[in-house]
């Protein structure tokens, strides 16, 4: 995998000083008032605290009879002097001969102080004898027993999944602030590319980087706008990009930024707005676009469908990331011991697509394959993306690598 080409380490930015500049440029989104299913997979805005006890009234734990706990003892025989069902709010109270039927949630009578399970009792008439001796506080949950009045429950910055959906419900909050949704147009220029489904006609290709892109989007808990590809034309470049910036907080772009004829779009970019085209020491994904247009934040991709996909996991996944207000930007990463020799180009970060399995001695590494930056096939078999550091040109087996994952945990 060397590189045949000469670059020139002078005019090479690293990779994570082009990280820096592009996350330094972002800020998360102003927060926007959502109901409680559209904030799933969004960022809180602000501290939530309780409002109200959970429980708000102590209340029984299971279906049984209520009873005056140091009344009773096992073999007791008590008269059913009534029933609570759940969401009931007349509550007859025990006397020490007398139980209280009672449901699951049901509030607890004043001078009741445990609950008997059904189970545990022989039911005989208007009677019942108890099979065991109650102790106080049993089968009762205290009001605020899960939450208190006032508490701290959820701090800004909290990732909202379905635990955070429920608790906010439970505690009676309709609405929250959160950072919203982040919208991401991804487009494709080339004029060899063709839509999924056309034939192709000779020297084209079936355009691909628009939908995988979207897809890298989609997953990243974004919105994907996949806009219609554009050719290498600078005025239909220009009305895509316009187009595609309506409607989007990031717009994503594939191709047309290396040093072709026909490499226009750094070009147009840098004419619509404050783009600035750079030559990342890595490999894949070494000529990228960043900046701003209409205060879009503007990322003009590598046209190889590897080069697309693993900028998107270096640079665009952080980028969004910051922008739905996550302080995680990164996806897990582990270290692995290489499976077998790799090589890399001078001057260069390799990100290799690997496997990852779990031997003796913990995970080992090995490359899925042909890592040409054509062949997206490297990506669809692989759990990670290895990183070769820059000033490495080989590594051996038995090497450490850090391995960033390519899905987040489950
Ligand atoms: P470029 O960055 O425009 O020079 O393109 C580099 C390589 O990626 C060329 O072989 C292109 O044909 C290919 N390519 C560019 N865009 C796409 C795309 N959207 N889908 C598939 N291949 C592409
Ligand atoms: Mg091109």
């Amino acid at each position: 995998m060397g590189d045949r080409h000469h670059v020139d380490p002078g005019e090479l930015t690293a990779v994570g000083a082009h990280r820096h500049t592009i996350l330094s440029g972002i800020s998360p989104g102003e927060p926007t008032s959502s109901s409680l299913l559209e904030a799933r997979g969004l960022v809180l805005a602000e501290d939530v605290t309780a409002p109200g006890d959970i429980p708000p009234f102590a209340n029984s734990a299971m279906d049984g009879f209520a009873v005056v706990a140091d009344a009773v003892g096992e073999g007791s025989r008590l008269r059913v002097a009534g029933e609570i069902a759940a969401g009931a709010a007349d509550l007859p109270s025990p006397r020490g001969d007398e139980a209280i039927r009672i449901m699951t949630g049901a509030p607890i009578p004043a001078g009741a102080t445990a609950v008997v399970p059904v189970e545990l009792v022989r039911e005989q008439g208007g009677e019942i004898v108890l099979d065991i001796d109650p102790a106080e506080g049993e089968n009762l949950r205290e009001a605020g027993e899960s939450v208190r009045a006032g508490e701290a429950i959820l701090a800004s910055g909290t990732l909202l999944g379905p635990s955070e959906i429920g608790l906010l419900a439970a505690m009676g909050i309709p609405r929250v602030h959160v950072h919203p949704k982040v919208r991401v147009a991804t487009l494709a220029t080339g004029d060899e590319l063709v839509e999924p489904g056309k034939p192709l006609a000779p020297g084209q290709i079936h355009e691909s980087n628009s939908y995988g892109l979207a897809a890298q989007v989609a997953e990243a808990g974004a919105v994907a706008y996949r806009q219609p590809t554009a050719p290498d034309d600078r005025q239909a470049l220009r009305r895509a990009f316009s187009s595609a910036l309506s409607t989007a907080d990031i717009l994503v772009t594939s191709g047309g930024v290396s040093a072709g004829t026909y490499d226009l779009s750094k070009q147009v970019m840098a004419e619509m707005g404050n783009v600035v085209f750079s030559k990342v020491a890595m490999q894949p994904g070494m000529p990228q676009a960043f900046g701003t247009i209409d205060g879009v934040v503007v990322f003009g991709l590598p046209g190889n469908p590897v080069s697309a996909a693993v900028s998107f996991e270096i640079f665009v996944r952080p980028a969004i990331r910051r922008m739905q207000g996550r302080a995680d930007l990164n996806r897990p990463r582990l270290r692995a011991t290489l499976g077998a020799d790799i090589r890399s180009p001078e001057h260069k970060v390799s990100f290799l697509r690997v496997t990852l399995a779990r031997e003796d001695d913990g995970w080992v590494a090995r490359t899925t394959g042909a890592q040409g930056s054509g062949i997206l096939k490297s990506m669809v078999l692989a759990d990670g993306l290895a990183e070769v550091p820059v000033e490495r040109t080989s590594m051996s087996a038995g090497e450490q690598v850090t391995v960033h994952l390519l899905s987040d945990p489950t």
